[in-house]
């Protein structure tokens, strides 16, 4: 386990529990999460070595996201994912021209391929080499391994996206700093991460899903986002809400905490119709250059 000594927002060195969570899709067992007392970011600590990571990815359920049909949640995953996928494409498709798109942990490459689909020049770039031959033996799409983030020229990009990733991230500053260098400078970045000032994050608590303990290392609010960016002259644009992610948040939660789907419906509804803007279960932050 690596213990993490300074806040990767803003570098205090002092922090206090938040929570103690399960993992309860592997390994069944509990970690930290931790505020900082200076920013109050939340940010998993002790978190396993990234040597040792890959281990806690092996859960059934991710792994059948990308291929199987059984079981409901992953039946209305997969509708979710055509609609979204459409949304994300129509989105990017605004702010592309011709230096392209870059998909940052690119899994088994949809995004990519659906952008190709609509004609833009997209790259992406996957750690997981499973991942990566899947979209490339499916639809041979154009992803290939995350190294090659460190050889990609700066000024380089109209648009780079980062779905559900960041709060993935080892080096979390070294990487940010790198894919702003990548950003033409007036590019947008393109980042989703589910939101800790959401509705179904403070109801379900300790069981609330998008913890996703241990393989989400950090767990952010709008003003986490807006303070990790503005260290690398970023600001937010727009703030967009992923409809969608309070139900399936919702769903897995209610899973962990033994209780039912009704709920789970209920709850994912009642988030979306509670949040203002900045208070949705995830969220689409577009950000540009100062
Ligand atoms: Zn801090």
């Amino acid at each position: 386990m690596n213990t993490i000594s300074n806040c990767p927002i803003c570098d205090h060195d002092a922090f206090k529990l938040f929570l103690k969570g399960k993992d309860y899709s592997v390994s069944q067992e509990f970690f930290n999460i931790v505020s900082c007392n200076k920013c109050g970011f939340h940010f998993t600590n002790p978190i396993p070595s990234e040597a040792k990571i890959g281990a806690y990815y092996k859960s059934e359920s991710y792994v059948s996201h990308s291929s199987s049909n059984k079981g409901l949640i992953n039946k209305i995953y997969l509708q979710v994912r055509k609609y979204t996928l459409k949304k994300k494409v129509d989105l990017v498709k605004q702010f592309t021209k011709s230096d392209g798109l870059l998909d940052i942990g690119a899994g088994t490459g949809h995004f990519i391929n659906a952008c190709q689909s609509k004609g833009i020049n997209a790259l992406g770039l996957e750690p997981d080499e499973d991942a990566r031959n899947y979209g490339v033996s499916n639809f041979n799409v154009n992803v290939k391994d995350i190294n090659e983030l460190h050889v990609l020229k700066d000024n380089s990009r109209d648009v780079i996206t980062m779905w559900h990733v960041l709060e993935h991230v080892y080096h979390l500053n070294r990487d940010v700093e790198k894919i702003t260098r990548i950003l033409k400078d007036d590019g947008k970045l393109i980042v989703a991460v589910p939101n800790m000032n959401s509705y179904d994050a403070k109801i379900y608590g300790e069981f609330w899903a998008a913890f996703d303990l241990p393989i989400h290392l950090y767990h952010f609010t709008p003003s986490d986002i807006e303070a990790l960016f503005d260290k690398y002259n970023l600001k937010i644009d727009e703030i967009l809400p992923m409809n969608f992610d309070s139900f399936y948040v919702s769903m897995l939660s209610e899973k962990y905490k033994g209780g039912n789907l009704m709920r789970a419906f209920w709850n994912g509804l009642l988030s979306n119709i509670k949040a203002k803007k900045g208070t949705y279960s995830s969220q689409i932050y577009i950000l540009s250059k100062k």
